[in-house]
């Protein structure tokens, strides 16, 4: 039994947690962190954890990297804040903003910064209206998002996000805001069809949803290069090129999501690289400052920026920005961990670990419970399900990937269970040693799950 005052009963009595059963909380309390270790994290009774999730897909450098605490203190003792509203700007902003434009996987011309994905995605929003009604065409604004996609949790970008539990009792999404198919094969493949038939069928579906809305009223379209929140839906081969087709044929925008591929997840700095995308407008955050500082960014390509131009000298101003846009102790943190990115080669070690972590974790498809193992790079996931032959998923009211993390918990393992899916997204500097040792007790958490 809990102490009144211990910290477990502090937090039921006064935080109001994300993301999370509040009634379950009450009786189930907290783990409550307390340091971190490499990969590893530490709670307050000393247990020591593998951090399989990265935190929330962010922690790509683990938890005890000093250089980007060193780069944070720097930073602060020199100039701990200040904006960039108006004409006003800071090094590292610019420093940050040069260097991710030279890392884009295609032409872009300026970079927008916030705190969050929701908030660089909601930008994204914005300024597909905005750039439309600059360029005359008012009518075309809706944008399209994906069914079992996530986009952050803001009125619009919770809206993008085609998940029941955001919208659902939120009275959301709003208007102007469609879904189209999610290109998950395994779950949305009808029986006989290829996986490239099921492209083409995802594509055709797209378009029909945009003739039925009318091009001139469709203005974007917005993915994930991997959905990874929604299911880890790698999508098949040539589902983006078939995609892209449409999307040009009614001048559609596109708009890549990168906060979670961006920065080597998948193998490739970014997604788009890996799946083919070419967006006019990109998002990232998480693993752009390795999560040691909340920042996020959006890139536009020179079309939408000149417009942008053109519109706010109409209006006077370009009204958007956050207090926080271009944080400076954020933007050193963020360029340092950019250097840290190129001078390990992080990018060259994904690509060497990564085989071994799919290998690894197409083994535990064979395990009864897993319907299907999917990932990339370094991302996956097990959707675990009560029939294998039907593929039948376990009744929502077992949370049975939530229970699996929890058990998981006992193996020495921090996972997510969301949905069916028992995910992993390991730390980008995870070991081989590491990986084998994390594999097996996600095996052993199987069979207990079983
Ligand atoms: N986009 C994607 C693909 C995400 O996975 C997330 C968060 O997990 C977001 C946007 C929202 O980011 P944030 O939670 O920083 O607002």
């Amino acid at each position: 039994m809990d102490l009144p005052n211990s910290l477990h009963a502090r937090d039921i009595a006064h935080v109001l947690h994300p993301y999370t059963n509040l009634s379950l909380h009450r009786t189930e309390g907290p783990l409550i962190i307390e340091r971190g270790d490499g990969i590893h994290v530490v709670d307050d009774q000393g247990n020591r954890y593998i951090e399989a999730m990265s935190g929330l897909f962010c922690a790509s450098l683990g938890f005890s990297e000093q250089r980007l605490v060193e780069a944070a203190v720097r930073q602060m003792s020199a100039l701990p804040f200040y904006h960039s509203f108006g004409h006003k700007s800071n090094q590292p902003v610019v420093e940050l903003a040069e260097r991710l434009l030279a890392m884009a996987p295609v032409p872009m011309s300026k970079v927008f910064f916030a705190n969050s994905g929701s908030e660089a995605n909601d930008t994204a929003v914005k300024l597909v209206w905005y750039y439309h009604n600059a360029i005359g065409k008012p009518d075309k604004k809706k944008i399209i998002s994906r069914i079992k996609a996530y986009h952050g949790v803001t009125v619009a970008t919770a809206s993008l996000t085609g998940l029941p539990n955001n919208h659902r009792d939120f009275d959301l999404p709003i208007a102007r805001i469609l879904h189209t198919d999610c290109p998950g094969y395994y779950r949305f493949g009808r029986p006989g069809e290829s996986e490239e038939e099921f492209a083409t069928r995802c594509a055709q579906s797209l378009e029909d949803l945009i003739l039925r809305e009318g091009p001139d009223t469709v203005g974007a379209f917005i993915a994930e290069p991997v959905m990874v929140s929604g299911g880890c839906i790698v999508p098949p081969a040539t589902y983006f090129a078939k995609v892209q087709a449409v999307l040009k044929k009614y001048d559609v925008l596109l708009i890549a999501d990168e906060v979670i591929c961006g920065f080597g997840r998948t193998g490739n700095m970014f997604g788009s690289e890996t799946f083919g995308l070419e967006p006019d407008m990109m998002t990232m955050a998480k693993q752009l400052s390795a999560a040691y500082q909340p920042i996020s960014a959006l890139m536009v390509n020179a079309r939408i920026f000149e417009a942008m131009v053109a519109e706010s000298e109409k209006i006077g101003t370009f009204g958007h920005g956050f207090t926080y846009s271009g944080h400076p102790v954020a933007a050193a943190v963020a360029l340092e961990t950019l250097k840290i990115y190129e001078e390990r080669d992080i990018l060259g070690h994904v690509r060497a670990i990564a085989p071994r972590f799919q290998a690894a974790l197409r083994r535990l498809g064979e395990h009864p419970l897993v319907g299907e193992a999917r990932g990339v790079g370094l991302v996956g996931t097990l959707e675990l399900v009560q029939d294998k032959q039907t593929r039948e998923n376990f009744p929502p009211a077992m949370a049975v990937a939530a229970q699996a993390g929890k058990l998981a918990q006992a193996h020495g393992v921090i996972t997510r269970g969301m949905g069916d899916n028992f995910n992993l997204c390991p730390p980008l500097i995870i070991t081989e040693r590491e990986l084998d040792d994390l594999m097996v007790r996600v095996e052993r958490t199987l069979d207990d799950t079983a």
